[in-house]
């Protein structure tokens, strides 16, 4: 069996803020977990979680039979940019932190160097991801990148969950590290902050009132949640920025990476002027504009937002869309245009 260390020397220097191991066993607590919450429908989606996806997601050796370990990473994107560049007469719908840049693709980047290494020092196979078909949080906890906290986000102790997550499967034997106890203890201010009350119990989200979920959702979003959604156009982070760990993260001088740079806040009026190719190019290399991103969503968010920051210079604009021919983004420009 492999020692770590001088693995996690070089993942020092290529840039990884953490690396740990764990082995490449199923993660059969995260099945049961996500089953239940199939059972419970908490999902938006629950096709894409049918018993087979949830176990291949759950176990790496549907995609890869010789996998032996999985290596996970975390790379921080916290800065203390400002958040919203709205003017006078621009308002601006607020990108979720962790996609204001494609930090998935610049951790995936920065694994892929150190895969290179395993390859060479051991001749491993490897496989990188980053935000894909594996149960990265599962992963991340049981090999101790962090621990669990009450919002279902991995919380890593330094970094909090300010985190984006990544992994390299592999086919040696590494010493895995030991998960890190919980820390939440009896907190619950990122339940308590949540706007529509979407944490219905410590660790388990109900997607179809979480506006992180419903952002990139292309259904009617409920009067109720349209009410506190806020100036959010893609994602939400409250529950994130209340928790006590994320405050004393000390953030970043500089940016991590400049893949896909959207920056934290779009303008409102541009997003409902454009149609989904401009938007895809205009917005390349950035989750925002992945494939399984839904425009029609995301000009909907914008009429929402809209109905909370909206001024004057709005109005003309929603009332346009009240005739659209999508009947979700016309529901949403009626709501906006009582509101404005
Ligand atoms: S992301 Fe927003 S809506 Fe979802 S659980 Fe957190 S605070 Fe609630
Ligand atoms: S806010 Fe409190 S309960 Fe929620 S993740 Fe942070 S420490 Fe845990």
């Amino acid at each position: 069996m492999i020692n770590a260390q001088k693995l996690k020397c070089h993942a020092r220097e290529t840039g990884i803020d953490e690396l740990r191991i764990t082995t490449a066993q199923a993660f059969s607590d995260a099945r049961e977990r996500i089953n239940e919450q199939v059972d419970e429908h908490l999902f938006l989606n629950p096709e894409r979680w049918s018993r087979t996806s949830n176990r291949n997601f759950c176990d790496i050796h549907y995609q890869r039979s010789d996998a032996r370990t999985i290596i996970t990473a975390c790379l921080c994107y916290y800065t203390d940019e400002p958040r919203d560049g709205s003017r006078p007469g621009d308002p601006h719908g607020m990108i979720a932190r962790y996609t204001w840049r494609n930090h998935y693709r610049e951790l995936r980047n920065r694994l892929r160097k150190l895969a290179r290494f395993l390859k060479k020092e051991y001749r491993a196979m490897f496989r990188v991801y980053s935000n894909g078909p594996l149960t990265e949080k599962a992963a991340a906890q049981r090999s101790g990148i962090g621990y669990y906290g009450k919002h279902s986000i991995i919380v890593h102790p330094r970094f909090g969950s300010w985190i984006v997550l990544g992994e390299i499967i592999t086919d040696i034997e590494i010493e895995p590290d030991q998960a890190l106890p919980d820390d939440c203890g009896t907190c619950h201010l990122c339940m308590d902050a949540c706007p529509t009350r979407a944490i219905i119990r410590p660790y388990i989200i109900d997607r179809r009132r979480c506006i992180q979920a419903l952002a990139n959702w292309p259904g009617e979003i409920p009067e109720d949640i349209m009410a506190v959604w806020g100036k959010r156009l893609y994602g939400c982070s409250i529950c994130q920025d209340a928790c006590p760990v994320n405050k004393t993260v000390k953030p970043f001088d500089r940016p991590r990476t400049e893949i896909g740079n959207v920056g934290p806040s779009l303008s409102l009026l541009d997003i409902l002027r454009i149609d989904d190719k401009t938007y895809r190019t205009a917005y390349a290399d950035n989750q925002i504009t992945a494939a399984w991103i839904n425009f029609p969503a995301i000009k909907r968010n914008a009429l929402i937002c809209l109905g909370h920051t909206g001024g004057p210079s709005a109005l003309g604009m929603v009332r346009e869309f009240t005739g659209h021919d999508d009947s979700i983004i016309a529901a949403a420009a009626r709501w906006a245009l009582n509101r404005l």
